[in-house]
């Protein structure tokens, strides 16, 4: 069946921007691929790293970790929420550990058998999930291949990273483990005092840039394309769209495409969204409906009726328009999309 929506994921710029990372941080990096590889492909995206060396993957849920599939022996994988009261038969039967994240979880783990091998989230001050560094007796016998913590605002420079990273460093010279890890993305920008053994990069593998550092590092991943369903002409002094929000200044040739907010291409796009066809850009006019918007064509005469159009999905920037964050832009694209490997 022919789709009018394509999304194209570059595995070349997914590797690249994985060992840029890792160059970066100086020390190993795993990838976190938890929301189905940040709305692109888990599988996928994990294929291409492990073909790039990296063998340490986080997801957030069980179901995420089966999903996944076989993965070969030299791989590990992390749950990150951990072990919770009904996750006996999922943690028994797959390969996969959990990182734990509280006092209960720990004993949880504990009543599983002594000696099985599990990851640690130590709460540092963001106060999501985690043991309180006050809770470290908790640990003891333990297995710990990696302790964990994990910072709350690395994509700005707060006071918040440093009382993060002393905390941290305070609870790993207490606590055994064969690795301790901090960093995510933003984390690996702010220097390599935050890389300790092992980085925890995501949403940058896929072409976030958090910080200022990754700008011309970090390569776009994703490209969406959608398909014109109909050229018209607006006629000077009408409007187009639900609301009528734009209204036409003169006779205004449009393009109506076949992507709306059911494909993630939410309504913060409206009047302020683009797309582009032979270098030309082409703004979004008016308000994005459930699975059509209209752009501008008036630099484009050429383009019809079955032409493929990009549209504008450089994360900074469409973060910008939009008021979405990155992670927003790529796990809320949708499900009617082809998706193409390239
Ligand atoms: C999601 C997540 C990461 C990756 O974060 P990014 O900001 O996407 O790089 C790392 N560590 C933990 C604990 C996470 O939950």
């Amino acid at each position: 069946m022919h789709r009018p929506l394509r999304l194209s994921i570059d595995r070349a710029a997914i590797q690249a921007n994985w060992r840029w990372l890792a160059d970066r941080a100086g020390v190993a990096a795993g990838a976190a691929v938890k929301a189905d590889g940040y709305g692109l492909g888990a599988r996928e995206t994990t294929e291409a790293l492990i073909e790039a060396g990296c063998s340490d993957f986080f997801v957030s849920t069980w179901a995420e970790a089966e999903a996944l599939g076989n993965l070969p022996q030299s791989v590990s994988l992390v749950v990150l929420h951990g072990f919770g009261a009904d996750d006996t038969d999922a943690a028994t039967r797959l390969p996969a550990r959990p990182c734990l994240n509280s006092v209960k979880q720990v004993a949880r783990w504990k009543q599983l058998g002594p000696g099985r091998a599990c990851d640690v989230m130590i709460d540092t001050g963001m106060n999501r999930l985690g043991l309180r560094p006050t809770d470290i007796n908790a640990l003891d016998g333990l297995n710990i291949d990696t302790l964990h913590s994990h910072l709350a605002c690395a994509d700005e420079d707060d006071p918040l990273n440093e009382m993060q990273l002393e905390r941290f460093r305070a609870v790993a010279s207490a606590v055994p483990a064969k690795r301790y890890s901090l960093a995510n993305s933003a984390g690996i920008g702010l220097g390599r005092d935050y890389s300790f053994d092992l980085v925890r990069p995501g949403i940058s593998i896929y072409g976030g840039i958090q910080r200022p550092e990754f700008e011309g590092n970090i390569r776009q991943v994703a490209r969406v394309e959608a398909q014109v369903v109909q050229r018209r002409i607006i006629p000077d002094g009408e409007s187009c769209g639900y609301g009528a929000t734009f209204v036409a200044r003169e006779d205004t040739e449009a393009a109506i495409l076949n992507i709306g907010y059911a494909d993630g291409y939410l309504r913060g796009f409206s009047s302020h969204g683009s797309a582009f066809a032979g270098g030309y850009a082409l703004p979004v006019l008016g308000r994005v409906s459930m699975d059509l918007i209209a752009v501008g064509v008036g630099a484009a005469p050429g383009l019809k009726e079955g032409d493929w159009v990009e549209i504008d999905y450089d994360l900074p920037w469409a973060s910008k328009q939009s008021g979405l964050s990155q992670y927003e832009l790529l796990t809320t694209l949708g499900s009617r999309f082809e998706r193409r490997w390239i």
